[in-house]
């Protein structure tokens, strides 16, 4: 018996016919109803909301999660990117490169930070970054180089880091989608300079609200990241402001969930995988999932293939009562608001943002309703 057909937690498999949800939350957390329950009992009585011994064991598990010294909770994923950008005095007058198949919050960061994203192509396999590609794009503004793990794969670092150093740049993950994934056994949030995760609800490690945290081995600059997303304060003094900074903070109570989520992501991941390697395998020859480099083993945030007609194969999905997503129909430098500092035409990306489709997958999803996507995308393709 595959692990896929063992129930993932008290709630009883859907019948079968029953729609196929994208993302499957509620059979998430109905598992950990009563560990949610004592988390939010406890932070009531602690009465202390920001900050606080929740965030600070939060902090610490997923700094060692990750195989990072250092973690700081913040607001959300985009805050962290930026709050690294900045604490890196990376800003007005600097460019960063940013691969074009991303979610538009990697580009947003970048702004909010001051400097320019300088959009690059991504490879044809993996859909991420292409380190020739962004050796192509460097100028002397050129500050660092934004290793996005999208889909929960990870980027080969080796390849962008020999790039990263040979100009100087730093390197930033945006493992927003990568909580768990790794690279040559080492994990995401420990492979660059520094890294930003989203705890946004929908991620592998999801908040119930938004949150977000940056991971690195850097002391200072983490000491900077956390002033800095803490109204500029020093150390014990709360009155002294010695940085012009911001708000943001992750709450505790979004702290203690996470604590209770964290011991479970392995697992999670674990059945993510086995998702996809069902999917891999019963899948029709027309539809080709994105290939994942040999040396990492991905984090299976998504589970994304490209058809050859994605309107009839959507068409099919919702006839079928199947969920489904594209990540992301429109590469961030042909978006409305980034479009200005797009260099011309980045081919990969737009040929595979007109082709990609994201199919259901949860650590929840059975075996039945695997078989039932791939089934409905057969008839899409007659
Ligand atoms: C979700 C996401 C972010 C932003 O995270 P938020 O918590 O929503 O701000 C950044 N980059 C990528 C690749 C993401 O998927």
């Amino acid at each position: 018996m595959s692990v896929l057909d063992r129930p993932a937690g008290p709630v009883p498999p859907a019948p079968a016919g029953a729609p196929v949800p994208f993302l499957d939350l509620s059979g998430v957390h109905a598992g950990l109803r009563p560990e949610l329950d004592a988390a939010w009992a406890r932070v009531l009585a602690d009465g202390r909301f920001v900050g606080g011994p929740e965030v600070d064991a939060f902090e610490a598990a997923f700094a060692a999660f990750c195989g990072a010294r250092h973690c700081v909770g913040v607001a959300n994923g985009t805050d962290a990117l930026e709050l690294v950008l900045t604490g890196l005095g990376i800003g007005p007058g600097d460019e960063v490169l940013v691969p074009a198949n991303t979610f538009v919050a990697s580009a947003e960061a970048v702004r909010a930070a001051g400097a320019r994203p300088v959009f690059v192509d991504v490879r044809p396999d993996t859909l991420l970054i292409d380190p020739a590609a962004a050796a192509a794009a460097v100028t002397h503004r050129t500050a660092a180089v934004l290793a996005v793990h999208l889909f929960g794969q990870v980027v080969d670092v080796g390849e962008l880091s020999a790039v990263a150093s040979r100009h100087g740049l730093a390197v930033v993950e945006d493992a927003a989608q990568a909580h768990g994934g790794t690279f040559d056994g080492r994990r995401a949030g420990s492979l660059g300079h520094a890294a930003a995760f989203s705890f946004y609800p929908g991620k592998n490690l999801g908040a119930l609200g938004d949150g977000g945290a940056v991971v690195s081995d850097d002391t200072a600059l983490v000491d900077r990241v956390r002033r800095l997303a803490d109204h500029g304060r020093c150390g014990r003094d709360r009155h002294r402001h010695v940085l012009a900074g911001r708000n943001s903070r992750l709450d505790a109570l979004q702290a203690a969930v996470l604590a209770v989520k964290l011991p479970h992501l392995d697992a999670d991941n674990a059945r993510r995988a086995a998702v996809a390697r069902r999917y891999r395998e019963t899948l029709p020859g027309t539809v080709h999932p994105v290939a994942v480099h040999p040396s990492a083993r991905s984090a299976h945030h998504l589970f994304v293939v490209r058809v050859p007609d994605r309107a009839a194969a959507t068409g099919v999905l919702d006839r079928s009562g199947i969920g489904w997503g594209v990540h992301y129909p429109v590469p961030c430098h042909r978006q409305p608001a980034f479009r200005r500092w797009s260099r011309g035409p980045l081919p990969v990306a737009e040929d595979a943002a007109a082709r990609i489709l994201s199919l259901p997958l949860s650590p929840t999803t059975t075996s039945t309703q695997i078989d039932r996507v791939c089934t409905a995308l057969g008839r899409a393709s007659r």
